[in-house]
């Protein structure tokens, strides 16, 4: 074929194939079927798939061979030829099929007349896993496909994955809402049984039929704090649309579409205003981005049309989000993907206004939202005063909505597995912040045991608040510097609130996943001065860069790993692209011309790798020098020690940098072998394990040593059972998370450093967790700390 007809062949079979779904997955391959024969001008297209239950490929589609063997046919992964481009993951050209040693004669398919064969994989659309199927042309004439054309069946291969995963997709909602509905049904009806068995005294009468539990359902503590009120479903969400709905007034649907988008342009409007002190300007993007949206003209104008086909407003946009979001998530890109949320992010809000929720009366009782996910937008509700809570089917605890729940301290658990299942509006709930669980209509005495634990947490809190500022020390005088763990610039407000007095640690990645691209040196800076800007005369740790392992960029090409934090992450994937590793030391030692700002490198492994990184710096510097840019040459160099060679290491480090800071969090998960995101292995993954414990006290000692500033950022910093123990040891930094600084804080006050000093000593001595646990408990309890203790964990 000639390049130009290739293009033209091509464009005729895309387009062909684009337009032949049907409501019927069977019909819809046939149909791409036939197209693709037409196209290669093959006498034979079939379409095999793997089915995993069975561990066969089994023929699903074809013209050509005989159709009564649709489903019939079928072969081992080891069989055929259609198996070797299973097993070799790559298209196979047979110019003579028969005299192939693969070759598998099936006699019920008719196809001993065709000669050449041609397969290609047809992978799902993360081209990452095994392929699904395999896409077959065969031809009559004994001939050999050139490249061309083998190109144009894989693309084919490749659209035939964008309709069985579109096809997947509507099943598994289906599914889904069946599962839901009949879930829903059985709480309502173990709901309303519960309620007779409480009507008639819950005593002796009946006992509670055994199917009915008082829903406790376990998720993940976004923030902290109790939460008692009325659940209030927001979920104006897509999937609760029926896409068949018609409408008889089309004109009067399309008024009711206009509305709905001018409502939705101005509330964007206002969000980006009310959030444009909270959020970097990189992160306010998004609102443009959404905006733009609406104002595509394809994009409206195709909702526009399928409502003048008859459809109502609702089904419309649900049908049109539905085919943009299916085809972009059909492709390896994670940048389309990303845009496919931000579509049915749009989607969403217009439903929202389509549906006039907004105009539903203000909440006039305490309330808890309950949602799938929610967006930015949407917890702009949470400026509302009756706001008590916010319960989360999806979401993880470091997503924007819990960021920003956590910047306006509103007690939220994300991660709740049958969220939306188990609850109804209306329902009494009751929300654990802490724990992290949220309990449905839980019955009285539970509501009575969160009323008082709420009333003391809360005076606890005010309490500690109330104690003010001052600089933390012993009671003997002692110092401790109270530092803050931060992601995003939001979480800036809160550490000061609780009275950090700094930033020991920022994540610098997370800012970093919430652009389009990696930001450029001058977003960097801005984004940096806005942080130091609110810390004033602050001092701030910049960590660089601690991407890879469950922290990726969505911009980011991901390599598919077997051990991910044990791969390609972090310090590793900086010095491996020093171009973009470069442009961040730049900007860290730009804000750092007038600022108290430190620069920290994290997982390093050995001195080459810290020898490299301050190499880079150097040159960076050096730069700058030459450019006339105004930055700090003698900026502070430290590193995290959270790989156990560090520790060992320390050392030598020690000797060329000016400070460490230990992250436990990865220290704890490399010493012990147990990975930190693993529930499996939860238990064994413990901050208060002796090697842990003497890991630690081994840098600390080293760092005191060689007159060198040791501070401690992981979790472990939080743990206010650890705090005395950590002091004890000589740590006079920790760093941790605002919310945890005031009981922290507290433990730190109402001790002598001496006592601390001896449970240091005394700990280090024990050799197990238990036994340590016990201890500290033991001692907490005789200091009369012990409640502090238990009112966080
Ligand atoms: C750590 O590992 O302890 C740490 C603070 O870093 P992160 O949690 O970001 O890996
Ligand atoms: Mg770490």
């Amino acid at each position: 074929m000639s390049a130009n007809k290739d293009r033209l062949a091509l464009i005729e079979l895309l387009s062909s194939i684009g337009g032949e779904h049907s409501e019927d997955l069977r019909e819809t391959l046939d149909r791409v079927a036939a197209a693709i024969a037409t196209g290669m001008e093959a006498e034979v297209c079939s379409l095999y798939l793997f089915d995993p239950q069975r561990e066969r490929i089994v023929l699903r589609a074809t013209v050509g061979l005989d159709r009564e063997s649709v489903g019939k046919v079928s072969m081992r992964l080891n069989e055929g030829l259609v198996g070797l481009v299973l097993e070799k993951d790559e298209p196979v050209c047979v110019p003579d099929a028969i005299s192939h040693p693969r070759y598998k004669y099936f006699p019920e398919t008719g196809e001993e007349r065709f000669h050449t064969f041609l397969g290609v994989p047809v992978h799902d659309h993360d081209g990452r896993k095994k392929p699904l199927g395999v896409l077959v042309a065969q031809t009559l004439e004994r001939r050999k496909f050139n490249k061309s054309e083998i190109r144009l069946l894989n693309t084919a291969a490749n659209q035939v994955a964008q309709i069985l995963s579109h096809f997947r997709l509507r099943e598994s909602l289906a599914t889904k809402e069946k599962e839901r509905l009949e879930y829903r049904r059985r709480m309502i009806e173990a709901n309303r049984q519960l309620k007779d068995y409480e009507k008639v005294g819950g005593k002796t009468r009946h006992a509670p039929p055994a199917k009915i539990r008082r829903p406790r359902l376990p998720g993940l503590s976004a923030s902290p704090g109790f939460a008692q009120g009325s659940a209030h479903i927001v979920g104006a969400f897509l999937s609760s649309v029926d896409r068949n709905q018609k409408s008889r007034d089309p004109k009067a649907e399309l008024k009711r579409f206009e509305d709905a988008l001018a409502r939705s342009l101005a509330e964007l409007a206002t969000l980006r205003v009310r959030m444009e002190p909270l959020m970097p300007e990189a992160d306010l993007k998004i609102f443009d981005g959404h905006r733009m949206i609406l104002e595509d003209e394809e994009f409206v104008g195709r909702i526009r049309d399928t409502i003048a086909n008859g459809y109502a407003a609702e089904s419309a946009l649900f049908r049109v989000i539905e085919e943009l979001s299916t085809s972009m998530l059909a492709v390896a890109d994670n940048y389309l993907r990303e845009r496919a949320t931000d579509f049915r992010d749009v989607g969403h809000r217009l439903l929202r206004h389509l549906r006039q929720e907004e105009k539903r009366a203000p909440f006039t009782k305490p309330t808890i939202i309950v949602a799938e996910e929610l967006t930015l937008s949407q917890l702009m509700l949470a400026s509302h005063d009756k706001l008590t809570g916010i319960a989360l089917q999806s979401g993880g605890v470091t997503s924007h909505a819990a960021i920003l729940a956590r910047a306006f301290e509103i007690p939220t658990v994300v991660g709740v597995e049958h969220l939306m299942e188990s609850v109804v509006e209306g329902d009494q709930l009751v929300l654990d912040g802490n724990s992290g669980v949220v309990y449905v209509n839980p019955g009285a005495e539970i509501e009575r045991d969160y009323v008082s634990l709420s009333k003391r947490y809360e005076a606890f809190k005010r309490e500690l608040i109330e104690e003010g500022n001052a600089p933390t020390a012993t009671r003997d005088g002692h110092r401790v510097m109270m530092l803050a763990n931060i992601a995003l610039l939001a979480d800036i407000q809160m550490a000061l609130r609780y009275g950090a007095e700094g930033v020991g640690l920022l994540r610098s990645e997370f800012s970093f996943l919430t652009y389009e691209d990696f930001p450029d040196e001058t977003q960097q800076v801005a984004l940096y001065g806005k942080m130091l800007e609110m810390l004033g005369k602050r001092p701030i740790t910049i960590r660089t860069l601690d991407i890879g392992a469950d922290k990726y960029p969505a911009y980011m090409r991901v390599p598919r790993e077997d051990n991910p934090f044990l791969g390609w992450r972090s310090i590793r994937i900086s010095l491996e692209m020093p171009g973009l590793f470069k442009v961040q030391l730049r900007a860290i030692l730009r804000a750092a011309a007038k600022h108290d700002v430190r620069i920290m490198f994290p997982m390093i492994s050995s001195l080459e790798e810290l020898r490299r990184a301050k190499e880079l710096l150097a040159e960076s510097q050096a730069e700058l020098f030459k450019e006339g840019l105004e930055h700090n040459p003698n900026i502070e160099v430290g590193i995290m020690v959270e790989v156990p060679s560090a520790v060992w290491l320390a050392p030598r480090l020690a000797r060329e940098v000016d400070f460490f800071s230990i992250g436990t969090n990865d220290l704890i998960q490399y010493l012990l072998a147990a990975d930190r995101n693993n529930r499996k292995v939860a238990h064994l993954y413990e901050a208060l394990h002796p090697a842990v414990i003497s890991a630690i006290a081994e840098v600390v000692n080293v760092a005191r040593a060689a007159d060198k500033e040791v501070c401690l950022c992981g979790e472990m910093a939080s743990d206010p059972l650890a705090t005395l123990l950590l002091v004890g040891m000589g740590l006079d930094e920790l760093s941790l998370s605002p919310l945890f600084i005031p009981v922290v804080r507290k433990v730190i006050r109402e001790v002598d450093y001496q006592t601390a000093r001896l449970i240091a000593r005394e700990t280090l001595q024990m050799a197990s967790v238990q036994e340590i646990k016990g201890y500290l408990v033991e001692r907490y309890r005789d200091l009369g700390l012990i409640n502090l203790v238990e009112m966080y964990r």
